[in-house]
């Protein structure tokens, strides 16, 4: 019963990394779905993943494997999460939205504006006879409140449950999209003022959660239907462990609330793939914002992926690590 893909990526060593630690490289590929990893203890640990993305791996490659079969299903009313997880600077949003959403050559085109253009070809393949809409939401979950990143003004949005339409963003905007070039501009106007929030907050992006929310509604006029799969992104805060620091005050309460939530996520992505099928037993879905918004995206007919960015370098090797057993533990059976 497991519909979870958990990958791994790892960047090109930074010109930092390269100039201070030579070319340390904690990570010995053994082939796309294996490597060894050696900590900073000289110590060896074999992980195994649905797919391993090197230093080389183009963004192509990371969209085909991860996000375009729930693309697919999206198209078929299902939904669906793609999920990039690991410490800042790992290269979530260079996954997410390549270098920029907007200015950005072909190859280095991200998991949105891959996802977008291949909404927006899938629709125009389909039959004539069916009506489409595209829409879209995005929200940043800052200590536990959820803000519109199309209109700051609504910084506390309610979480609600339909049965209808399941889990429902209460007064959240939703942006009619009607070809590429528009989701992309307003993929780039959220994420602007994303960067306006977090001046005015005094934080830095990587401390909240970021959810791009595409819903595919299709009606399908001769069998007189409608179906509606939503797609969700997320670029998740950064998993680093920032109470060890000796982090005080409001980034302290920053580490912690952004802990919490990625081991709700753990939790949950865990539960779901280690329950037996037809026994009911406890998803902690309500532990976190996170999980509740992600709650009908997530398990049930729905499909995930998941991709744990990483540095490659000896000098990251404490924070890789447990992006990797994060992976590891999120696949296990
Ligand atoms: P995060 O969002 O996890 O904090 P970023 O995506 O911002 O990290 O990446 C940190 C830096 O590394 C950026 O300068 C980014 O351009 C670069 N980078 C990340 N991944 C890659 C990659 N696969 N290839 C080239 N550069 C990358
Ligand atoms: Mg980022």
């Amino acid at each position: 019963m497991s519909n979870i893909t958990v990958c791994a990526r790892f960047r090109p060593l930074s010109s930092k990394e390269r100039s201070n630690y030579g070319d340390s490289v904690c990570i010995h590929g053994i082939d796309n779905e294996s490597f060894i990893f050696k900590d900073d203890k000289e110590e060896n640990f074999k992980f195994g993943f649905d797919r391993v993305f090197y230093e080389k791996s183009e963004q192509a490659e990371v969209f085909e494997f991860l996000a375009l079969p729930i693309i697919r299903d999206a198209f078929n009313g299902m939904n669906g999460t793609v999920i990039t997880y690991g410490q800042t600077g790992a290269g979530k949003t260079f996954s997410m939205e390549g270098p920029s959403i907007l200015a950005c050559d072909e190859q280095k085109k991200g998991l949105l504006q891959r996802t977008v253009d291949e909404l927006f070809d899938c629709m125009k393949s389909s039959d004539a006879s069916v009506k489409f809409t595209i829409k879209l939401s995005m929200v940043e979950i800052y200590l536990e409140k959820v803000r519109d990143l199309f209109d700051l003004s609504r910084d506390n949005i309610q979480i609600k449950e339909s049965r209808v339409q399941g889990i429902l963003l209460s007064g959240v905007t939703e942006i009619c999209v009607f070809n590429s070039a528009e989701a992309l501009q307003s993929l780039a106007s959220g994420i602007s003022n994303r960067a306006v929030g977090e001046t005015q907050m005094n934080m830095a992006s990587s401390r909240s959660h970021c959810i791009y929310i595409f819903t595919v509604q299709q009606e399908l006029t001769k069998e007189k239907r409608v179906k509606a799969g939503k797609l969700l992104l997320v670029d998740l805060a950064g998993s680093e462990k920032a109470e060890k620091t000796g982090a005080e005050g409001k980034v302290l309460e920053e580490a912690k609330t952004i802990n919490k939530s990625l081991s709700a996520l753990g939790n949950v992505i865990n539960a779901l793939t280690c329950g037996s099928p037809g026994k009911a037993f406890h998803i902690p879905y309500r532990d976190s914002k996170l999980t509740r918004i992600l709650q009908d995206a997530l398990g049930g007919n729905s499909r995930t992926a998941l991709l744990c960015c990483c540095s490659p370098s000896t000098s990251n090797s404490a924070e890789s690590l447990s992006t990797l057993r994060f992976g590891a533990r999120a696949k296990h059976i």
